[in-house]
C-alpha cells in the first residue's frame, strides 16, 4: 500500500551532490564535486533510478559500461511512496518499496554503476555526446537511456496527502488486496477508473465510483462493465471534498457539482484513477511523444527519435505501469545501448 509519508525533497544547494560510490569504495569522479564547470565523460547516462533505471544500470554495469544514474534529488521512483510491494516476483512473503530500491541500487552498486542524487534540468540531445545538466554538472553521454516514469495525478487535497498510504492509493493492482470485504471509493470516470473499481470488485464488498461529471469518459465497453456489475454504485456530479479518518480513511465528504449540498459516504479505502503524468520535461523539445504525453519508442526496442537515445519504464508506458514491466523494459534499454554502441566503436 502506498505510504502516507511524503518524502520532503532534500534539494541539495549548488554543488553538493550526493555521490554514491560504487561498492569496493571507488569514489564518484572527483570533477564532478569539485568544479562546476567541469563535465563527467560517461559512455552512458541513465536518467532516472526507479526499477527500469536501476534494472538499466545493473544490466549496462555487468556490460561494463561504467553507468551513471543520474536519478533525481529524490531517488528510487514510485516505489519509495510504496510501503508493501506483494508482485514483485522473488518476495513470496512480499517487501517494501524502499527496501526493493536498495536492493535495486546495491546490485547496481556492485557492478560499478554510479548514483548521482541530483535533477537534471536541461539536456542537449541535439549531437554527440550528448549533453546533461544536473545541479551545476554538466554530463556528456555517447548514450543516454531516460527512464524518468510518470506520477499519478491526484486531487490535491490535504486530507488525501495525509491519508495517502492509510487508505489512499493510486494503484488497485498494488493495493486492492488489502480489502477484502471492504468498502471502498474510486475517483475518476475514464478508463482508468473503471478498470480499477472492476478490479476491485474481487476483493472488496462494495465500490462506489465517483466522478464529476454527469457522463463518464471511458470507453463504451467499460462502461458497459461497470454498470453491468451489482457491486458497483456509480455517483455521477460529485466531487470529493474531503477524505474522512485520522489514523485511515474513514469516509468521503461528497459535494454535488450543481451546489445542491454535501453527503457523507463511509468507506474504508480510495483509489484515486484520474490519470497519471509522464515526467518527459526536460526531453519534450527532443524526443517524439505520443497524444497522451509518453514518450514514443520504436516499435519492438526501446529506441526514440533520436539514435543513441532510448527509453524505458512507465515514461513510455501508459498501459501496464508496473515496477517489473518497467525494469524488464530497463533490462532491454541496457541491451540496446550496448549492441548500439557497440556498432559505433566499431
Ligand atoms: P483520462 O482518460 O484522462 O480520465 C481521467 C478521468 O479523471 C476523467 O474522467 C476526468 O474527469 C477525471 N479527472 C481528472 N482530473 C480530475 C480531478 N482533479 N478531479 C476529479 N476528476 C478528475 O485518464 P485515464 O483514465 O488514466 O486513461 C488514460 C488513457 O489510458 C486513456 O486514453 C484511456 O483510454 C487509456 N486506458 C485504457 C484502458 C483500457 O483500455 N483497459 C485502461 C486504462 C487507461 P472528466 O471526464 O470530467 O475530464
Amino acid at each position: 500500500m502506498s505510504d502516507a509519508t511524503p518524502k520532503p525533497p532534500t534539494r541539495l544547494a549548488g554543488l553538493s551532490l550526493d555521490l554514491v560510490a560504487p561498492a569496493g569504495g571507488q569514489s564518484a569522479p572527483a570533477a564532478s564535486v569539485a568544479s562546476k564547470q567541469a563535465a563527467v565523460d560517461a559512455r552512458v547516462v541513465i536518467v532516472g533510478s526507479g526499477p527500469a533505471g536501476m534494472t538499466a544500470a545493473i544490466y549496462a554495469a555487468r556490460a561494463n559500461l561504467e553507468p551513471i544514474v543520474l536519478g533525481g534529488v529524490v531517488s528510487g521512483g514510485q516505489l519509495m511512496i510504496t510501503s508493501d510491494v506483494e508482485n514483485y516476483p522473488g518476495f513470496p512473503e512480499g517487501i517494501g518499496g524502499p527496501e526493493l530500491m536498495d536492493l535495486f541500487r546495491k546490485q547496481a552498486e556492485r557492478f560499478g554503476a554510479r548514483l548521482v542524487n541530483a535533477d537534471v534540468d536541461r539536456v542537449d540531445l541535439g549531437s554527440r555526446p550528448f549533453g546533461l545538466w544536473a545541479a551545476g554538472v554538466e554530463y556528456r553521454a555517447q548514450a543516454v537511456i531516460v527512464a524518468t516514469g510518470a506520477d499519478a495525478q491526484w486531487l490535491g487535497l490535504e486530507s488525501e496527502t495525509r491519508l495517502r498510504g492509510h487508505g489512499v492509493s493510486a494503484c488497485a493492482t498494488c493495493d486492492g488486496f488489502f480489502f477484502r470485504d471492504k468498502v471502498v471509493a474510486v475517483a475518476g470516470g475514464g478508463d482508468s477508473a473503471l478498470e480499477e473499481a472492476l478490479f476491485l470488485t474481487r476483493f472488496a464488498s462494495r465500490v462506489h465510483l465517483i466522478h464529476r461529471r454527469d457522463e463518464l469518459r471511458g470507453s463504451k465497453i467499460m462502461q458497459d462493465r461497470a454498470r453491468a456489475n451489482p457491486k458497483i454504485e456509480l455517483h455521477l456530479r460529485r466531487t470529493i471534498a474531503e477524505v474522512l479518518g485520522t489514523e485511515h480513511v474513514e469516509g468521503l465528504r461528497l459535494a454535488a457539482t450543481d451546489g445542491s449540498g454535501e453527503e457523507i459516504l463511509p468507506i474504508d479505502g480510495l483509489f484515486v484513477a484520474i490519470g497519471h503524468k509522464p515526467n518527459v520535461a526536460v526531453f519534450r523539445d527532443w524526443l517524439s511523444t505520443d497524444e497522451k504525453g509518453y514518450l514514443r519508442i520504436a516499435g519492438g526496442t526501446t529506441a526514440s527519435s533520436i539514435e543513441g537515445v532510448f527509453i524505458a519504464g512507465d515514461v513510455d508506458d501508459s498501459r501496464y505501469r508496473q515496477a517489473v514491466s518497467a525494469a524488464g523494459e530497463g533490462c532491454r534499454a541496457a541491451i540496446d545501448v550496448e549492441r548500439w554502441l557497440e556498432s559505433q566503436e566499431g
